[in-house]
Protein backbone atom coordinates (compact mmCIF):
# COMPACT_ATOMS: atom_id res chain seq x y z
CA UNK A 1 0.00 0.00 0.00
CA UNK A 2 1.34 3.34 -1.19
CA UNK A 3 1.92 6.12 1.70
CA UNK A 4 0.30 9.90 0.74
CA UNK A 5 1.78 12.93 1.42
CA UNK A 6 0.40 16.62 0.93
CA UNK A 7 3.44 19.09 0.16
CA UNK A 8 1.84 21.93 2.40
CA UNK A 9 2.51 25.33 3.02
CA UNK A 10 -0.13 28.22 2.46
CA UNK A 11 2.50 30.88 1.20
CA UNK A 12 3.14 30.96 -2.18
CA UNK A 13 6.95 30.84 -3.20
CA UNK A 14 8.57 28.30 -0.84
CA UNK A 15 9.41 25.42 -3.00
CA UNK A 16 6.26 23.08 -2.32
CA UNK A 17 5.78 22.50 -7.08
CA UNK A 18 9.63 22.15 -7.18
CA UNK A 19 10.01 19.84 -4.21
CA UNK A 20 6.90 17.67 -5.76
CA UNK A 21 8.42 17.27 -8.86
CA UNK A 22 12.17 16.89 -8.04
CA UNK A 23 11.70 14.60 -5.15
CA UNK A 24 9.19 12.45 -6.66
CA UNK A 25 11.68 12.55 -10.25
CA UNK A 26 14.37 11.15 -7.83
CA UNK A 27 12.40 8.27 -6.02
CA UNK A 28 11.50 7.35 -9.19
CA UNK A 29 15.25 7.09 -10.35
CA UNK A 30 15.82 5.19 -7.52
CA UNK A 31 13.20 2.28 -8.72
CA UNK A 32 10.28 3.76 -6.57
CA UNK A 33 6.83 4.04 -8.52
CA UNK A 34 5.70 7.56 -8.00
CA UNK A 35 2.54 9.84 -8.62
CA UNK A 36 2.07 13.21 -8.50
CA UNK A 37 -1.13 14.31 -7.83
CA UNK A 38 -1.28 18.29 -8.91
CA UNK A 39 -4.77 20.01 -7.08
CA UNK A 40 -3.00 23.27 -7.40
CA UNK A 41 -5.49 25.07 -9.91
CA UNK A 42 -2.42 27.05 -11.31
CA UNK A 43 -0.85 23.46 -12.23
CA UNK A 44 2.28 24.37 -12.30
CA UNK A 45 3.47 20.79 -11.66
CA UNK A 46 1.21 19.61 -14.45
CA UNK A 47 3.35 22.33 -17.18
CA UNK A 48 6.88 22.13 -15.10
CA UNK A 49 6.02 18.30 -16.37
CA UNK A 50 5.52 18.90 -20.04
CA UNK A 51 1.73 18.33 -20.09
CA UNK A 52 -0.33 20.71 -21.60
CA UNK A 53 -3.28 21.81 -19.57
CA UNK A 54 -5.71 22.77 -21.95
CA UNK A 55 -4.95 19.89 -24.24
CA UNK A 56 -6.11 17.15 -21.55
CA UNK A 57 -9.43 15.67 -21.34
CA UNK A 58 -8.91 13.80 -18.29
CA UNK A 59 -7.38 15.54 -15.08
CA UNK A 60 -8.12 15.65 -11.33
CA UNK A 61 -11.12 17.95 -12.14
CA UNK A 62 -13.01 15.43 -13.99
CA UNK A 63 -11.58 12.68 -10.94
CA UNK A 64 -13.22 14.84 -7.84
CA UNK A 65 -16.31 15.89 -9.59
CA UNK A 66 -17.61 12.78 -11.59
CA UNK A 67 -18.95 10.13 -10.10
CA UNK A 68 -17.87 6.49 -10.43
CA UNK A 69 -14.98 7.64 -12.00
CA UNK A 70 -12.29 5.92 -13.11
CA UNK A 71 -9.25 7.36 -12.05
CA UNK A 72 -6.87 5.80 -14.23
CA UNK A 73 -8.00 7.55 -16.93
CA UNK A 74 -6.49 10.66 -15.84
CA UNK A 75 -3.16 9.05 -14.71
CA UNK A 76 -0.37 10.12 -17.10
CA UNK A 77 2.99 8.73 -17.42
CA UNK A 78 5.80 11.14 -17.65
CA UNK A 79 9.38 10.98 -19.63
CA UNK A 80 10.72 9.56 -16.35
CA UNK A 81 10.20 6.05 -15.96
CA UNK A 82 8.52 5.37 -12.68
CA UNK A 83 6.70 8.62 -12.49
CA UNK A 84 3.12 9.54 -13.55
CA UNK A 85 0.86 12.41 -12.98
CA UNK A 86 -2.51 12.99 -12.02
CA UNK A 87 -2.92 16.30 -13.58
CA UNK A 88 -4.74 19.76 -12.78
CA UNK A 89 -6.97 21.71 -15.35
CA UNK A 90 -7.88 25.43 -14.96
CA UNK A 91 -11.50 23.78 -14.13
CA UNK A 92 -10.13 23.15 -10.69
CA UNK A 93 -10.15 26.94 -9.84
CA UNK A 94 -13.73 26.52 -9.98
CA UNK A 95 -13.88 23.54 -8.04
CA UNK A 96 -13.35 25.17 -4.84
CA UNK A 97 -16.47 26.41 -5.14
CA UNK A 98 -18.59 23.91 -6.84
CA UNK A 99 -17.68 21.00 -4.03
CA UNK A 100 -19.17 23.34 -1.75
CA UNK A 101 -22.30 21.38 -2.52
CA UNK A 102 -21.44 18.24 -2.56
CA UNK A 103 -21.86 16.19 0.43
CA UNK A 104 -18.73 14.42 1.69
CA UNK A 105 -16.57 17.49 -0.25
CA UNK A 106 -13.32 16.72 2.21
CA UNK A 107 -12.88 13.70 1.49
CA UNK A 108 -13.50 13.19 -2.46
CA UNK A 109 -9.38 13.27 -3.06
CA UNK A 110 -9.27 10.60 -0.48
CA UNK A 111 -11.52 8.33 -2.12
CA UNK A 112 -9.85 8.69 -5.38
CA UNK A 113 -6.74 7.75 -4.53
CA UNK A 114 -8.14 4.75 -2.95
CA UNK A 115 -8.57 3.67 -6.70
CA UNK A 116 -4.79 3.84 -7.13
CA UNK A 117 -3.29 3.93 -3.42
CA UNK A 118 -1.71 -0.34 -4.12
CA UNK A 119 -0.29 0.60 -7.69
CA UNK A 120 2.38 3.31 -6.24
CA UNK A 121 5.07 3.12 -3.25
CA UNK A 122 4.51 7.21 -3.03
CA UNK A 123 1.84 9.41 -3.75
CA UNK A 124 2.49 13.74 -3.58
CA UNK A 125 0.20 15.91 -3.50
CA UNK A 126 1.29 19.69 -4.48
CA UNK A 127 -1.10 21.94 -2.28
CA UNK A 128 -2.54 25.43 -3.97
CA UNK A 129 -0.96 28.47 -1.81
CA UNK A 130 -4.31 28.65 0.41
CA UNK A 131 -5.76 27.41 3.33
CA UNK A 132 -9.37 26.67 0.89
CA UNK A 133 -11.27 22.98 0.43
CA UNK A 134 -8.91 22.01 -2.18
CA UNK A 135 -6.12 21.85 0.36
CA UNK A 136 -7.74 20.34 3.05
CA UNK A 137 -9.10 17.55 0.57
CA UNK A 138 -5.14 17.07 0.02
CA UNK A 139 -4.66 16.90 4.13
CA UNK A 140 -7.64 14.58 4.58
CA UNK A 141 -6.31 11.87 1.74
CA UNK A 142 -2.62 12.55 2.74
CA UNK A 143 -1.00 10.15 5.43
CA UNK A 144 1.82 12.49 5.86
CA UNK A 145 2.49 16.41 5.95
CA UNK A 146 5.82 17.74 4.09
CA UNK A 147 6.65 21.64 4.60
CA UNK A 148 8.65 23.23 2.47
CA UNK A 149 10.18 26.37 4.54
CA UNK A 150 12.07 28.61 2.25
CA UNK A 151 15.51 30.30 3.92
CA UNK A 152 14.36 34.26 3.78
CA UNK A 153 13.31 36.16 6.02
CA UNK A 154 9.88 35.84 7.42
CA UNK A 155 10.22 32.20 6.60
CA UNK A 156 7.95 30.96 9.79
CA UNK A 157 5.99 33.71 8.98
CA UNK A 158 2.12 31.83 8.93
CA UNK A 159 3.69 28.53 10.49
CA UNK A 160 1.34 28.83 13.35
CA UNK A 161 -1.74 29.24 10.95
CA UNK A 162 -0.39 26.36 8.82
CA UNK A 163 0.17 23.86 12.24
CA UNK A 164 -3.24 25.14 13.78
CA UNK A 165 -4.56 23.91 10.19
CA UNK A 166 -3.17 20.53 10.14
CA UNK A 167 -4.14 19.94 13.78
CA UNK A 168 -7.52 20.63 12.91
CA UNK A 169 -8.09 17.88 10.23
CA UNK A 170 -5.89 15.46 12.30
CA UNK A 171 -8.43 16.25 15.14
CA UNK A 172 -11.53 15.79 12.75
CA UNK A 173 -11.17 14.23 9.99
CA UNK A 174 -7.96 12.22 9.31
CA UNK A 175 -6.58 10.96 12.96
CA UNK A 176 -3.03 9.42 11.85
CA UNK A 177 -2.37 12.60 9.85
CA UNK A 178 1.54 12.89 10.59
CA UNK A 179 4.35 15.61 10.26
CA UNK A 180 6.97 14.03 7.82
CA UNK A 181 9.34 16.83 7.47
CA UNK A 182 10.36 20.01 6.62
CA UNK A 183 12.62 20.77 4.34
CA UNK A 184 14.66 24.09 3.88
CA UNK A 185 14.23 25.28 0.53
CA UNK A 186 16.42 27.92 -1.53
CA UNK A 187 19.15 27.97 0.56
CA UNK A 188 21.98 30.60 -0.03
CA UNK A 189 24.93 29.90 2.00
CA UNK A 190 26.48 33.09 1.13
CA UNK A 191 24.13 35.09 3.52
CA UNK A 192 24.34 34.98 7.11
CA UNK A 193 20.43 35.65 6.83
CA UNK A 194 20.12 32.00 5.32
CA UNK A 195 21.97 30.64 7.99
CA UNK A 196 19.86 32.12 10.74
CA UNK A 197 16.65 31.04 9.28
CA UNK A 198 18.00 27.48 9.18
CA UNK A 199 18.90 27.81 12.93
CA UNK A 200 15.20 29.59 13.45
CA UNK A 201 13.57 26.53 11.68
CA UNK A 202 15.77 24.21 13.44
CA UNK A 203 14.64 25.35 17.09
CA UNK A 204 11.01 25.46 15.81
CA UNK A 205 10.67 22.01 13.93
CA UNK A 206 13.58 19.49 15.89
CA UNK A 207 14.24 16.70 14.13
CA UNK A 208 11.45 16.77 11.72
CA UNK A 209 13.76 19.30 9.68
CA UNK A 210 15.79 17.06 6.75
CA UNK A 211 19.58 17.59 7.16
CA UNK A 212 19.80 17.78 3.14
CA UNK A 213 19.03 21.58 2.56
CA UNK A 214 18.10 22.83 -1.05
CA UNK A 215 20.57 25.49 -2.58
CA UNK A 216 19.41 28.15 -4.27
CA UNK A 217 20.44 26.88 -7.62
CA UNK A 218 19.12 28.56 -11.32
CA UNK A 219 18.81 25.74 -12.76
CA UNK A 220 16.03 24.22 -10.46
CA UNK A 221 14.07 27.09 -11.72
CA UNK A 222 14.94 26.57 -15.40
CA UNK A 223 14.07 23.01 -15.34
CA UNK A 224 10.08 23.11 -15.86
CA UNK A 225 10.20 25.53 -19.20
CA UNK A 226 11.53 22.72 -20.49
CA UNK A 227 8.87 20.09 -18.93
CA UNK A 228 11.67 18.04 -17.20
CA UNK A 229 13.06 17.52 -13.56
CA UNK A 230 16.13 18.21 -12.80
CA UNK A 231 17.63 14.78 -12.78
CA UNK A 232 16.47 15.02 -17.11
CA UNK A 233 17.23 18.40 -17.16
CA UNK A 234 21.38 18.82 -15.66
CA UNK A 235 21.86 16.21 -13.73
CA UNK A 236 24.95 17.28 -12.06
CA UNK A 237 23.69 20.76 -11.11
CA UNK A 238 23.81 21.48 -7.37
CA UNK A 239 20.29 21.26 -7.74
CA UNK A 240 20.00 17.84 -9.12
CA UNK A 241 22.51 16.53 -5.81
CA UNK A 242 20.67 18.36 -3.49
CA UNK A 243 17.17 16.64 -4.64
CA UNK A 244 19.08 13.30 -4.92
CA UNK A 245 20.28 13.49 -1.51
CA UNK A 246 17.17 14.76 -0.45
CA UNK A 247 15.31 11.34 -1.69
CA UNK A 248 17.77 9.43 0.24
CA UNK A 249 17.45 10.65 3.04
CA UNK A 250 13.36 10.51 2.78
CA UNK A 251 13.40 6.73 2.07
CA UNK A 252 16.07 6.01 4.71
CA UNK A 253 13.33 8.27 7.55
CA UNK A 254 10.21 6.64 5.34
CA UNK A 255 11.78 3.34 5.70
CA UNK A 256 10.67 2.15 2.46
P1 LIG B 1 5.47 27.08 -4.67
O1 LIG B 1 4.98 25.84 -5.36
O2 LIG B 1 5.57 26.91 -3.18
O3 LIG B 1 4.69 28.29 -5.05
P2 LIG B 1 7.74 26.91 -6.46
O4 LIG B 1 8.32 25.55 -6.29
O5 LIG B 1 6.88 27.13 -7.64
O6 LIG B 1 6.98 27.34 -5.13
O7 LIG B 1 8.95 27.94 -6.43
C1 LIG B 1 8.75 29.34 -6.64
C2 LIG B 1 9.74 29.86 -7.67
O8 LIG B 1 11.07 29.69 -7.21
C3 LIG B 1 9.66 29.11 -8.99
O9 LIG B 1 9.91 30.02 -10.03
C4 LIG B 1 10.78 28.09 -8.90
O10 LIG B 1 11.29 27.73 -10.17
C5 LIG B 1 11.80 28.82 -8.07
N1 LIG B 1 12.59 27.92 -7.22
C6 LIG B 1 12.13 26.95 -6.39
N2 LIG B 1 13.11 26.34 -5.72
C7 LIG B 1 14.27 26.93 -6.14
C8 LIG B 1 15.65 26.76 -5.81
N3 LIG B 1 16.05 25.86 -4.91
N4 LIG B 1 16.55 27.55 -6.44
C9 LIG B 1 16.15 28.49 -7.34
N5 LIG B 1 14.88 28.71 -7.69
C10 LIG B 1 13.93 27.94 -7.10
MG1 LIG C 1 3.26 25.58 -6.55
Amino acid sequence: MGKSYAIFNQKGGVGKTTTNINLGACLARKGKRVLLVDIDPQGNTTSGLGLVKRELRDTLYEALTMEEYDVHKAVYHTETKNLDIIPASVDLSGAEVELIQILGREILLRNVLAQVKDEYDFIFIDCPPSLGLLTVNALVAADGVIIPIQCEFYALEGVSQLMKTVELVRREMNRNLQITGVILSMFDGRTNLGLQVVQEVKRFFGNKVFKTVIPKNVRLAEAPSYGLSIVDYDPSSKGAKAYKKLADEFVQREGR
